[in-house]
């Protein structure tokens, strides 16, 4: 019988995290992956943040297949016709070791899986996890679509990612926290542009990146955001939108990412590229009050399979690593006492919790909820924004004081002044 220290599904940031940390401490890790080589599958916008990953990969950027380091990041509230935007750039973030990257993940964790086998981790792909293997109440090991494809460990790390059934079995749970409506639904495409075509379009100087998350008509006044982020000489953009609004809108991933391209606003950025790659996914957007329980006897569980994403800022490959990163050195603690019990493997959970990941994910718990019932932020304020700007900007000999009342007066009609002051406060308390 083949029995490892630990057994890691999936290679995506989490498992490969994981089992670079634990390789890294002299354990026996094996990472089981469904696809043909480590980011086959994976989908992200895609941009990965440099601190936390150097945590796991220091100095990763010297030899990682990256795309470009990011030096300005933009908000865009789009209407059909207009754009209110705001963004900054900094050279700050053009200097090593930089704060982010953009990145192909088809790239990157297949570097990442190369890391692992390095340290004499063993990475085995187009092997599918069907089940986890238990007894007398703990996890041992699990099978595999493959003849003689049991394998065993003294714990195991689900790092399947969003959806994931592994962990409703490995911690016996009737049904994940998570509701429908707490799933996004991602569509991206790749768009080939050559190198200065991209500099010239964004405003950057040669080898930069820039960012720009867009709501409004991006997702039709749905819950979701689009993105438009350069790579070297391609640009990454893609839509997203809560899966429950998409089904009531009746509007299908692919027609809103078309109509996002199409819009006035955006199609001077893409323009002339030629379309190399299209990929759907989805994102956990549940949160906090959406998470599985963290561990259990023998297993413990990392990255979007534990719901660790957070929409507002983009993170969530951040979480995934430093989640498994965790995990891997509860595991070198739990080897150290020989106890893989539930006990055993608790420190887990308070290692997250006086981490970033925890306390983010707590500070926007509501956050999710609040915006499925209350969709104004994603289809009237980027409209109010828009005559706001419209009026402030336009030239026609109307006295600035009027102006103002009229700015005023128009906004008002779409939205009362108590309702504007419900909207501020509700906002403040969600998200600050
Ligand atoms: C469109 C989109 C844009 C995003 N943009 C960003 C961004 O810009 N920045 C950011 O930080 N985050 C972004 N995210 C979120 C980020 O991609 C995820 O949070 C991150 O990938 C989670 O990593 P993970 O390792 O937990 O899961 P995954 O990356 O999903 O990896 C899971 C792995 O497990 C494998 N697997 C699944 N089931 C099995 C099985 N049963 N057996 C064997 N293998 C299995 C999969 O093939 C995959 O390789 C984005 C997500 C999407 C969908």
């Amino acid at each position: 019988m083949e029995k490892f220290d630990a057994i890691v599904v999936g290679a995506g940031p989490a498992g490969l995290s994981a089992a670079y940390t634990l390789a890294d401490n002299g354990l026996d890790v094996i990472v089981i992956e469904r696809g043909d080589y480590p980011g086959a599958k994976n989908v992200m916008g895609g941009i990965l943040y440099s601190e936390p990953t150097s945590q796991i990969f220091p100095d990763f950027w010297k030899e990682a297949p990256l795309e470009r380091p990011i030096i300005e990041e933009n908000y865009w509230l789009l209407t059909e016709g207009s754009v209110t935007k705001v963004g900054h750039r900094n050279e700050k973030f053009g200097e090593a070791p930089y704060n982010a990257f953009s990145v192909f993940r088809a790239h990157f964790d297949k570097w990442m899986g190369e890391e692992v086998k390095k340290k004499g981790g063993l990475v085995i792909c187009e092997t599918v996890v069907e089940d986890i293997i238990q007894k007398d109440g703990k996890v041992i090991g699990v099978s595999t679509g493959r003849t003689e494809g049991d394998i065993y460990a003294n714990v195991v790390i689900v790092a399947e990612g969003v959806n994931s059934m592994l962990t409703q079995k490995a911690l016996k749970m009737q049904k994940m926290n998570m509701k429908e409506d707490q799933l996004a639904v991602a569509v991206k495409e790749v768009i080939y542009l050559n190198e200065e075509k991209i500099e010239d379009r964004f405003a950057l100087e040669k080898g930069f990146g820039a960012t720009i998350e867009v709501i409004g008509d991006a997702t039709k006044g749905m819950v979701g955001t689009a993105f438009i982020y350069t790579n070297k000489e391609s640009i990454s953009i893609g839509t997203g939108a809560l899966m429950s609004q998409m089904i009531e809108k009746k509007i299908s991933p692919n027609d809103l990412l078309e109509a996002f391209k199409s819009n006035p606003m955006v199609r001077p950025l893409i323009q002339g590229g030629e379309t190399k790659e299209y990929a759907g996914h989805m994102i956990p957007e549940g949160g906090y009050n959406a998470m599985p329980k963290l561990y259990g006897n023998g297993v413990l569980v990392v990255g979007d399979s534990a719901q660790m994403v957070n929409g507002f800022h983009r993170e969530g490959s951040n979480m995934a690593m430093i989640s498994g990163k965790l995990a891997a050195e509860t595991i070198v603690e739990a080897s150290g006492k020989g106890d893989f019990s539930e006990k055993g493997l608790a420190s887990y959970q308070s290692k997250l919790e006086e981490s970033f990941i925890i306390k983010d994910l707590k500070k926007y718990k509501n956050a999710s909820e609040y915006f499925d019932h209350n969709t104004e932020l994603f289809s009237l304020y980027p409209e109010l924004a828009s005559d706001a700007m419209y009026n402030f900007f336009k030239v026609d000999g109307t006295p600035k004081k009027e102006m103002q009342k009229k700015m005023m007066r128009e906004i008002f009609a779409k939205r009362s002044k108590t309702s504007l002051a419900k909207d501020m406060y509700n906002f403040w308390r969600v998200l600050v």
